[in-house]
């Protein structure tokens, strides 16, 4: 009896894999019918339902997008064309940020309303601060206020109202009340006004007496040539400002935000605009009746009046200082002092009229003795005084200089120019002498200073300035020159021989400076060779249209000048730098006034190559006149070997 097939396996221990394979068989088998049942059901039911929603998607997506352009084209473009092309018919509202950069705005820590500062003040001095603000631009330019200044401007404007609102004892100040003369800072001012403009903000057209707002300005900023002017819109009056042509600031002491818009919790500001059209469009901003609730456009009336302010020398010390001064409550000198000042002022009318009619003649005596009182004022000034004075008068000029126009400066150049030219002309030998010997200091120090590209720059434009001085100078001039340039080179040369003669070489130190010089010369020599075939044979003689090195020709333009008759046979040919050359040869030919034998009206012109004539090298060898045979042959005595050559 032998053993089972089982249990031989279990013996020889291949039993547990044989069991294994037979369970996971079993297992593949169930396993094997539910993926074909899922795969039956995805490929049955679920992907075609799956393929039909994509597809209805899809196609859906589509009609939106046809849908979209059809609008597109349709309507959206067609409208957004009419848009672009009625914008310069109808531009549309202008916004107050298009305006107002708010960047430039400077603005005040508070307004002038605010009681804590003013007490019962507050909120009426705006004409007075405006006034202030104009005036105090005299004394530093309105370019350069900060928030301190502005605080500081507001502070002593309220006192002036205060001073002022006491004497004329009203409360709101209308433009018929400002002053006519102010001190600030122990400097006085003199106010002059213009005529005062009115009408209403939003008129378009002019309607006598009454004018536009535009019209205002520019009558007084244009033709009236004030650089400052007072606007009251409604009960509110603000300081416009020009520092520079058609850039105005205009500085409002009422709550304002920093565009310049009425806010509730703002401050003063000194509002930035370009261009009268831009200002005017501010002011519309500002003043449009939603800010005034219950106000009609049509009411919104202004009225304008432009002020110029002087510095007045003569009365700033006569003058007590009504700014700072603000404590003095005693009614008679301020009286005392508004008397004087109108008096002054009828005196300073009375003298611009005599100035109107006065003669030429009256008119040079009034300012010979104006010229002579200044002299003598300035003999007696101290030293402080003298250097406070020249650095007025360079900011002034300074200042004058940044305002000028071009054509402005040119004229003020020219005059410079023919002042230095006739106290040149006045000058004796010795002046003349020292204005050349500093000149010469001068430049000597700033070639001493100056780097190497400077003194490159410097150089080439001397060269490119005799060129020019050359190519315009006649004949005679330019005999004169040369004449000039060989007696200092004769000079030059004489002196050079005097002093080897007085020095002649001895022993062994001359025999150093023998190979010293011989040595320089020959690198000189090489040096020489390789500038003159640095640059190639690339010029063309005018007279023999050859190729030539720099060093074989010369300028043709001395022939033409100083042998007018050989100039009919050059040809013209300009070649390197733009100049017609001529090589040596010709050259020499022609000052005899012979034909040269090479040049083209001796019939030697080089011949144009004919189309036919392009030719392989083979070809040309063919017909060349002459041919190079070369044979080796023994030597007829000796039998050596020998080159042979037969052209
Ligand atoms: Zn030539």
């Amino acid at each position: 009896m032998g053993v089972s097939i089982e249990i031989y396996r279990l013996r020889i221990g291949s039993h547990n894999n044989f069991v294994q394979a037979r369970q996971s068989m079993n297992q593949m088998k169930g396993k094997f019918w539910n993926h074909m049942l899922v795969m039956f059901y995805l490929e049955i039911f679920y992907l075609p339902c799956l393929k039909n929603l994509v597809t209805r998607i899809e196609s859906n997506n589509e009609v939106c997008m046809w849908y979209t352009q059809m609008v597109s084209y349709h309507v959206y473009v067609p409208l957004l064309l009419r848009l672009a092309n009625d914008v310069e018919e109808n531009p549309g509202p202008i916004n107050i940020y298009d305006i107002v950069d708010h960047s430039f705005t400077v603005r005040a820590d508070f307004n002038q309303g605010n009681i804590s500062m003013f007490g019962i003040n507050a909120g009426k001095q705006c004409v007075a601060m405006s006034i202030y603000a104009i005036v105090y631009n005299e004394i530093k330019s309105v370019n350069i206020w900060d928030t301190a200044l502005m605080n500081m401007l507001l502070v002593n404007a309220n006192n002036l109202y205060a001073i002022i609102s006491q004497h004329i004892q009203k409360d709101f100040l209308l433009l018929t009340d400002v002053l006519e003369i102010l001190s600030i800072n122990n400097d006085t001012f003199n106010l002059e006004y213009s005529d005062s403009f009115s009408g209403a903000l939003w008129m378009k057209y002019n309607n006598e007496p009454y004018v536009t707002l535009e019209h205002a300005f520019h009558e007084v900023f244009d033709a009236g040539n004030y650089k400052a002017c007072l606007l009251t819109i409604r009960a509110n009056t603000v300081a416009v400002l020009m520092p520079f042509p058609d850039v105005f600031k205009v500085f409002d002491s009422h709550s304002r935000d920093m565009h310049g818009m009425p806010a509730a919790m703002g401050y003063s500001v000194l509002v930035s605009i370009e261009g009268i059209q831009n200002l005017i469009h501010f002011f519309h901003n500002t003043n449009s009746c939603k800010f005034y609730p219950g106000q009609n456009n049509q009411n919104s009336l202004f009225e304008l009046k432009g002020v110029k302010c002087h510095r007045n020398i003569s009365l700033s010390n006569s003058l007590v200082n009504t700014a700072n001064d603000t404590t003095s409550n005693n009614h008679e000198q301020q009286r005392k002092q508004q008397e004087s000042v109108i008096e002054k002022e009828n005196g300073l009318a009375k003298r611009k009229d005599k100035k109107q009619q006065e003669s030429v003649v009256e008119r040079e005596n009034r300012l010979e003795k104006l010229r002579e009182k200044q002299r003598e004022k300035r003999q007696q000034e101290s030293v402080v005084e003298w250097e406070n004075r020249l650095a007025k008068q360079r900011e002034r000029r300074k200042q004058a200089k940044q305002r000028e126009t071009v054509s402005e400066r040119e004229n003020r150049l020219a005059k410079q120019r023919e002042r230095r030219k006739q106290a040149k002309q006045q000058e004796t030998v010795s002046e003349r002498g020292n204005r050349l010997a500093k000149r010469g200091e001068k430049r000597r120090q700033a070639k001493q200073q100056e780097t190497v590209s400077e003194r490159e720059n410097r150089l080439q434009n001397q060269r490119k300035a005799r060129r020019l001085e050359r190519q315009n100078e006649t004949v005679e001039q330019r005999e004169q020159r040369l004449a000039k340039v060989r007696a200092n080179y004769k000079e030059n040369k004489s002196r050079h021989s005097r002093k080897n003669k007085q020095s002649p070489p001895s022993g062994c130190q001359g025999l150093n400076n023998d190979n010293n010089i011989s040595h320089n010369s020959v690198s000189q020599l090489i040096h020489k060779f390789h500038k003159s075939v640095s640059t190639g044979p690339l010029y063309i003689c005018s007279c023999c249209d050859q190729l030539w090195y720099k060093h074989s020709v010369c300028p043709a333009e001395r022939l033409r000048l100083s042998n007018p008759n050989s100039a009919k046979h050059l040809q013209g040919i300009k070649s390197v730098d733009n100049i017609e050359w001529l090589c040596l040869t010709c050259d020499k030919h022609l000052k005899k006034g012979k034909v040269p034998p090479s040049a083209i009206t001796n019939g030697m012109k080089f011949p144009t190559k004919p189309d036919f004539f392009d030719l392989n090298e083979l070809e040309c060898r063919l017909i060349a006149p002459r041919l190079a045979f070369q044979k080796i042959m023994q030597a007829p005595r000796g039998g050596n070997l020998r080159l042979l050559v037969m052209l």
